[in-house]
């Protein structure tokens, strides 16, 4: 019994080595299926921003070129920025869609087709000062940005300012201000703005965005209620001019309270 006993009995420095074995086994097993995590994770993330990039080439080719945007510099502009990054992660499936996307509190990110052609009649210059009223997802004002000097962008809605202005923080964009604010005041303190983008529709045109806008300036404004209509606003020496672009359907520019 005692000579079985001692048979069976493995000697300690065998079990070690089984245990080594074991652990060393486990180990590889494990690394290995680190490893294949690692690669395919790395392999998942690149293919899935590269996927968003033809997402993005494809967006600007099928709904922007072919709809008539012709400028170079807009065209890159919007090449450049990535649409998803701005639509909250429920709705980030449609960021590419040809319509506008629900960036949630009842507000949507408007159509790739309509914020290259509002950034296209804007022609905006590298010296210019920008106004947008209706920040939303920060998106519009992303675009503008690479064109402009200086862009100020006012939401009147608190959680929305604040979540495209740490957006665009993250993002490193340094030309960009975001204040909480009524767009129908705009912004008097920075005034005048050679260029001024409205991207809520207000039923008559807001006058005093007319008096902010610089001499030479140009406005680009969706006007209208249930019927609107996208206008190309001029002002030359004090004479204003509008030229209507196409029917449009934006979110309504809400009054602010007064104070
Ligand atoms: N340009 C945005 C989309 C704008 S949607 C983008 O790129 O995502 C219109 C936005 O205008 C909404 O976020 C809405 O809250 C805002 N808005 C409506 N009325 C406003 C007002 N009076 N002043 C400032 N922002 C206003």
């Amino acid at each position: 019994m005692r000579y079985d006993n001692e048979n069976i009995k493995i000697p300690q420095h065998h079990s070690y080595a089984l245990f080594g074995i074991f652990m060393l086994k486990l180990f590889s097993i494990s690394l290995r299926s680190l490893f294949s995590f690692l690669f395919f994770y790395t392999l998942s993330g690149s293919v899935r921003s590269e996927d968003m990039e033809s997402k993005n080439q494809h967006m600007i080719q099928t709904q922007i070129i072919s709809r008539g945007v012709r400028s170079q510099k807009v065209l890159d502009a919007m090449q450049s920025i990535l649409r998803h990054e701005f639509v909250p992660a429920q709705y980030r499936a449609e960021a590419y869609e040809d319509r506008p996307v629900s960036i949630g509190y009842g507000q949507t990110i408007s159509q790739p087709y309509i914020v290259a052609l509002m950034t296209e009649l804007l022609d905006v210059q590298k010296t210019d000062k920008v106004l947008e009223i209706g920040t939303g997802s920060g998106y519009q004002a992303a675009v503008l940005s690479r064109l402009a000097k200086k862009v100020y962008t006012m939401e009147i809605i608190p959680e929305l300012a604040q979540s495209a202005k740490s957006q665009l923080k993250n993002k490193g964009y340094k030309n960009i201000e975001v204040i909480c604010g009524d767009g129908y005041k705009g912004w008097p303190e920075q005034a005048p703005f050679q260029k001024i983008i409205i991207t809520a529709a207000p039923p008559q045109i807001p006058q005093e965005l007319i008096k902010q806008l610089a001499d030479g300036g140009i406005m680009v404004v969706p006007v209208g209620e249930i019927f609107q209509e996208l206008l190309k606003i001029e002002k030359k020496s004090n004479n204003i001019t509008s030229q209507s672009i196409i029917p449009v359907r934006f979110v309504p520019m809400v009054k602010g309270s007064e104070e």
